[in-house]
């Protein structure tokens, strides 16, 4: 289902105290829109909107936009009906469980942006709360320039679970109110959208990383130069607008803009292509990977048990660098001037 402005009351947000727990790209640009929607639909009496955040350079951007931020996890939980958890996912389960739900008024309403730690069962929200996803397919800077521009943006909601019979009203009103629903919300489930969001991030662009990898090399091998190869590939943005006229025109129907030879070359190949080994490595990816929770607890346990987050991505860094690709186009980035 699609839900619009018209399917969505705001009512359910008059007079609540409305937290938000993080101000980074998701937090400040929600916040914001929130506050512009609660004036210009005259929401009333007026839901009051508080800041949580600790003392740092998010903060002084919430004071700066006129917020003001409380640092006190437990106080401010106390005082939530709403609360919006948008810190980084791997944050969420400590701060959650343990600064903010033991505070929490047992009818507050929990917002997250993504599905990932209520699919995984990473938060202990007791049972007589209402859990609702509100996930924007955005980045946050788009979420608030798109909503400045009186547009929408693509967004997922769900009722993950419905401890006072109301979850649904509020989920949608808070669509409404962070400027969602302009553009129509998609009714999905934290399941889905963790499915479709770590299926993309683990089969799908690992698979177009490898073959732009092993294209660099193949091509390398025949003659081409980085120079050639770089821009040929991606420095040009053509890749960026050809999915640009998916978006636009149709995934397929976009390659009419391409030439005959181009046209016959990618329709044909597509079709020729082995796709036995990648349909097992889709399922792989899907099943033992993402559905039944192994990649969740191996990265989670990076910051209990391993190396860090950050420094095993820097390890992984060191050693993607370590292709053709990316000596490659060091190269010639360093040689165009281009950082
Ligand atoms: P950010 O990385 O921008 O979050 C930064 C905020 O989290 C800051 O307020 C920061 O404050 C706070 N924070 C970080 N670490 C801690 C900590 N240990 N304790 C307390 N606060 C902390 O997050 P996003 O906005 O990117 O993500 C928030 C949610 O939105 C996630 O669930 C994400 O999946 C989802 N989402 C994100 C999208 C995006 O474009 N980024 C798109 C759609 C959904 P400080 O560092 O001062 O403590």
């Amino acid at each position: 289902a699609l839900y619009y402005d018209s399917d969505c009351s705001s009512a359910p947000l008059a007079g609540k105290t409305i937290v938000f727990v993080g101000y980074g790209n998701q937090g400040r640009a929600q916040a914001l829109n929130l506050r512009d929607t609660i004036q210009s639909e005259n929401i009333s009496p007026a839901p009051r909107i508080i800041v949580a955040n600790n003392k740092d350079s998010y903060a002084s951007k919430a004071e700066e936009d006129g917020f003001g931020f409380q640092t006190d996890w437990a106080a401010t939980a106390a005082e939530a009906d709403i609360l919006f958890l948008l810190v980084p996912d791997q944050v969420q389960p400590k701060l959650f469980n343990e600064s903010l739900a033991p505070t929490l008024k047992k009818t507050a309403c929990v917002v997250v942006a993504s599905g990932y730690n209520v699919f995984y069962q990473f938060l202990h929200v007791p049972t007589s709360n209402d859990i609702v996803m509100v996930a924007p397919r955005m980045i946050g800077t788009s979420v608030r320039s798109r909503y400045e521009s009186n547009q929408g943006f693509p967004c997922f909601v769900s009722v993950e679970q419905d401890g006072t019979g109301h979850a649904k009203e509020v989920a949608l009103a808070v669509c409404k109110g962070v400027g969602a629903t302009k553009g129509g919300v998609i009714e999905s489930s934290a399941k889905e959208e963790t499915l479709m969001d770590l299926f993309a991030e683990q089969a799908i662009w690992p698979q177009v990383i490898a073959t732009f990898r092993e294209a660099y090399g193949t091509l390398k091998k025949l003659g081409c130069s980085d120079e050639a190869l770089v821009h040929e590939l991606w420095l040009s943005k053509e890749p960026a607008e050809v999915f640009e006229k998916c978006a636009d025109d149709g995934f397929i129907s976009q390659l009419r803009y391409h030439s005959s030879v181009s046209q016959y070359g990618q329709l044909k190949g597509s079709m020729e292509v082995d796709t036995g080994a990648l349909k097992k490595e889709y399922q792989r990816v899907a099943e033992q990977r993402i559905l039944n929770g192994a990649f969740a607890k191996e990265f989670m346990a990076l910051d209990t048990e391993g190396p860090g987050v950050d420094k095993k991505l820097d390890e992984l860094y060191d050693e993607v660098n370590h292709s053709e690709l990316a000596e490659g186009e060091a190269r010639v980035r360093a040689r165009l001037g281009l950082n």
